[in-house]
């Protein structure tokens, strides 16, 4: 019971404290619980298609809040009542602090200092949306197929999670592409029935009122909800409010900033300075196809491209399978851990035996589509090891942190 409050409680503030209202995401607020918004649901699935944004959350304000509205000059409001969902209402209005402009800058350096500084936390938000847009857009054609088959566009791009383009999408069986999605609605409505477990002891309204609860049995469970907080976004990550495992540390608004900076490294090491970023599952996201956290980042880069060593010192080499590659850190030679890299889903990898940094190691494969299709997935392991973890239904996150690759 504490451990579940203590997250809750992280989860909502991590939220609110990256400046992304939730509720406005669809630039429409919900005033009251009977407001949920209702998705249309791709495939005929019974299931409902919950839109999570507008769920209102109707916990009071905690002091941290308080005092940036303090701040802000705000304090006309009635701090000591004020809700959650009503708080990140006003704080989306607000200019950014010099943290975000900072932020912004680094992950997209196409802003000017001028422009971003005035911005509000919204407007940097329908930026940070725009950009994924355009990075996770679809042809015309690719919808037209998408929505004859009974794919929704919004489900469609959670698709890519499992599928490396919506042609693959287009081209999965009707059985396949129900079995995610179900699972992705559940997910939903479980994450609706945690909160109102919360507020029934509020003796607030009951959210779920009409809904149909735990009609699939392959559902993540709810004893396991405790274990991932989700997060607001990722820059260049398709699927804001995805959850991620506690463990990864994605969890307050500096170690999203952090991590999204190394990460957006991380993939300019590996396909070069002029590839854009991509990311299609990021460490510790919750799978609900595999039923556990994943072990790495995945990355695409266009289908063939270079991939370079972005570990820095001397690496050894190894091939533990016909697609991986690991490069081992030996802590007795170059680094203060002992730690091992893996690259998977490769093709035409190298036969040196040792490599440093920016040496190629082969090229991104075409393979694989339990893990997200044709993508590079990278992770990091402690020990020199040639074996990964991989989401194995146990909800544990068992591998390094692949943020950190830069200081091993
Ligand atoms: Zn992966």
């Amino acid at each position: 019971m504490k451990k579940i409050m203590k997250t809750l409680l992280v989860t909502c503030v991590i939220i609110s404290m990256f400046g992304v209202s939730v509720i406005a995401q669809n630039g429409k607020s919900a005033k009251k619980n009977d407001d949920i918004k209702y998705l249309e649901s791709s495939l005929d699935i019974k299931l409902k298609n919950i839109d999570s944004n507008t769920v209102y959350d109707t916990r009071k304000i905690k002091n941290i809040k308080k005092n940036i509205l303090i701040d802000e000059k705000l304090e006309a409001y009635d701090t000591d009542n004020m809700e959650v969902s009503e708080y990140r209402e006003i704080q989306q209005k607000l200019i950014i602090d010099k943290e975000q402009i900072e932020f912004m800058l680094q992950i997209y350096p196409e802003l000017s200092y001028e422009h971003v500084s005035t911005w509000s936390y919204e407007e940097c938000q329908e930026y940070i949306d725009s950009v994924n847009d355009r990075i996770f857009a679809s042809t015309e054609g690719e919808k037209v197929q998408l929505l004859a088959k009974g794919v929704t566009l919004n489900d469609a791009r959670y698709l890519l999670k499992y599928y490396d383009s919506y042609e693959a999408v287009i081209e999965a069986s009707e059985s396949e592409l129900i079995e995610i999605l179900s699972n992705y609605y559940q997910f939903k409505i479980d994450f609706v029935d945690y909160m109102n477990y919360v507020e029934e002891s509020n003796n607030q309204n009951n959210l779920l009122s009409g809904l149909v609860l735990k009609a699939n049995a392959a559902t993540p469970p709810n004893a396991y909800i405790d274990n991932y907080v989700q997060i607001p976004s990722f820059p260049y990550y398709a699927y804001p409010n995805d959850y991620v495992h506690v463990d990864a540390g994605t969890d307050n608004q500096y170690t999203i900033r952090t991590q999204s900076i190394q990460a957006v490294n991380l993939f300019h090491d590996i396909f070069g300075q002029s590839a854009t970023p991509k990311f299609t599952n990021i460490w510790g996201a919750y799978s609900s196809y595999s039923k556990g956290a994943h072990e790495g980042i995945d990355m695409v880069g266009s289908s063939g491209a270079s991939i370079k060593n972005p570990i820095s010192g001397t690496g050894i080499v190894k091939t533990p399978s016909s697609s991986a590659l690991v490069v081992q850190k030996d802590s007795t030679v170059s680094s203060s851990y002992d730690r091992s890299f893996f690259f998977l889903h490769m093709t035409n990898r190298t036969t040196l035996s040792s490599v440093s940094k920016g040496t190629s190691l082969g090229k991104q494969g075409n393979v694989g589509n339990g893990d997200g299709g044709a993508h590079l997935h990278f992770a990091a392991e402690k020990g020199l090891v040639t074996g990964t973890h991989s989401a194995k239904n146990n909800h544990n996150l068992d591998s390094a942190n692949p943020y950190s690759y830069s200081i091993y």
